[in-house]
């Protein structure tokens, strides 16, 4: 029997004892079987049934006693065991029509249900049956395409890319999640097909920019992206950095090229998600606010702020969540430039304390950022920015030990002014502790409760609040 030890967990025998049982055919198929011949580690399984998916679920997970969850729309059903994800569907034959991507969908046989997979390398499936248990079924040579590191459609790509669009993105996302190259009648059919991503909803394109975005380097995503024209589509503010453009003789750098080169830095160094998107999007107010000026050479003053500007308009486009993570992005996008602002001035302590409190907890994220963002194709400029670098990040540490900036609470609360002045809520009350707060981050006094005490009396006088009290 082949391919046994990829079914060892005991649900394999239980399906194929079941659909014996029902006298139907279940077979494994898709992510899972890819996934055990690249070695990765898997935790859904889908299994096929020529027959009712959800019959076959049913029972198994009556053996197993799992909880079933059934989508009857889809046809599917799924139960968790032994902490796998187990799915299960009846094998399909589709028709697409071309405004839609909503299927006419029959039932069919196992190849009927292979060929609307989108890739060889997913279309891929082991025999549950008794009598050929573990057997590979591979009718479009899937293990030859992933030994070779291929994406290809079983069918013709321009019949599998216009079926579902979103396979066009998916083999981008395989490309730069496994390293694999798609075939060139496969990458000509996706730069033909873009129009045709109109019909998809923008959460399933945003989850796969996610995984793009997760995978090692996923500059090798995005390149693929522009090249095959989809990126202008899906990220046009990402597309319109591309290009030099040179005046009297003087270029600046390209900022398509340096973006993936800072994502893939900071890829390198973190699997935050966000913290990548934030690297993606780091420089995008660039085109809107370059300018030539003779005497400096090329600008591009306040991106910073124009690109953090733009950031919740990027996640309303992909209908990402305009939550906490997106004011991360934005922040990050926003103070970007500030810590190697630093490196180029003198580095005083109240520069590093407002820089501790601007960033709070985001701190070392932007740090990360901030270091991948050193690229040139100078290794002295670049040595030369990454040691003043560390000076940088050694006084952060420094300063927090000594003021403890980083989650910054005001000592003198809005209480208690209200309390010792007898006052109601007022503009005064933000005016002092805006004051002391001013006074803390430019190192006046210490962020200690009796120093800031005595400056809330020196000030309150100064502003006629002393005598309310008296
Ligand atoms: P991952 O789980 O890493 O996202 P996957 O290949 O397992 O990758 P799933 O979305 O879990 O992707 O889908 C499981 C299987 O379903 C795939 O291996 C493939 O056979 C099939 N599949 C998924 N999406 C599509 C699609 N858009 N078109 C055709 N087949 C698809
Ligand atoms: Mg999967």
């Amino acid at each position: 029997m082949q391919n046994i030890e990829f079914l060892g967990n005991d649900i394999f025998r239980i399906v194929s004892q079941v659909a014996k049982e029902s006298g139907v055919r279940a077979y494994v198929i898709g992510g899972y079987v890819r996934d055990c011949f690249l070695g990765r580690h898997c935790k859904d399984i889908d299994i096929v049934v020529e027959g009712s998916g959800i019959e076959i679920a049913a029972k198994a997970a009556a053996k197993v006693g799992s909880k079933l969850s059934v989508f009857k729309r889809f046809g599917t059903a799924m139960f968790k065991y032994k902490g796998m994800e187990i799915e299960f569907v009846g094998a399909r034959k589709e028709s697409y029509r071309s405004d839609s991507r909503n299927p006419i969908v029959e039932n069919g046989t196992l190849e009927d249900d292979q060929k609307r997979r989108d890739f060889t390398i997913n279309a891929l499936a082991f025999s549950l049956q008794e009598e050929d248990f573990g057997n590979l079924v591979d009718p479009f040579n899937g293990v030859k395409d992933l030994q070779a590191g291929l994406i290809r459609t079983p069918l013709d790509p321009d019949t599998t890319y216009s079926d579902d669009p979103l396979r066009m993105i998916r083999a981008i996302r395989f490309a730069s999640q496994l390293s694999f190259t798609i075939v060139p009648e496969s990458l000509a059919s996706i730069a033909r097909n873009k129009e045709r991503l109109g019909i998809l909803s923008r959460e399933r394109i945003s989850d796969e920019l996610h995984k793009i975005l997760l995978s090692p380097k996923p500059s090798v995503g995005f390149k693929l992206l522009e090249q095959t024209g989809l990126l202008p589509k899906i990220l046009p503010q990402i597309s319109n950095l591309k290009g030099v453009e040179m005046v009297d003789g003087k270029g600046h750098k390209d900022n398509f090229a340096h973006t993936l080169q800072v994502v893939d830095n900071v890829a390198e160094k973190s699997d935050n998600l966000w913290l990548r998107w934030a690297a993606l999007l780091h420089d995008i107010g660039k085109p809107q606010t370059k300018r030539f000026e003779p005497s400096v050479g090329w600008t591009f003053h306040s991106h910073d702020y124009i690109g953090a500007k733009m950031v919740p308009g990027i996640f309303k486009q992909l209908k990402m969540p305009l939550n906490e993570k997106m004011k991360y992005v934005q922040k990050l996008v926003q103070l970007h430039l500030r810590p190697i602002a630093l490196v180029q001035d003198e580095v005083t302590d109240s520069a590093i304390r407002r820089l501790l409190f601007d960033a709070g907890d985001d701190i070392d994220d932007l740090m990360t950022l901030c270091e991948a963002d050193i690229t040139s194709k100078n290794d002295k400029v670049v040595i030369k920015h990454k040691n003043n670098f560390a000076l940088v990040k050694q006084k952060l540490v420094e300063v927090e030990e000594k003021d403890a900036i980083r989650n910054f609470k005001n000592p003198i609360t809005g209480e208690m002014i209200m309390a010792r002045y007898n006052i109601p809520p007022c503009r005064e009350i933000g005016e002092i502790k805006e004051y002391i707060k001013n006074a803390i981050l430019d190192g006046k006094i210490e962020n200690d409760v009796n120093q800031a005490y005595a400056l809330m009396e020196q000030k309150a006088a100064e502003i006629g609040l002393g005598d309310a009290s008296l």
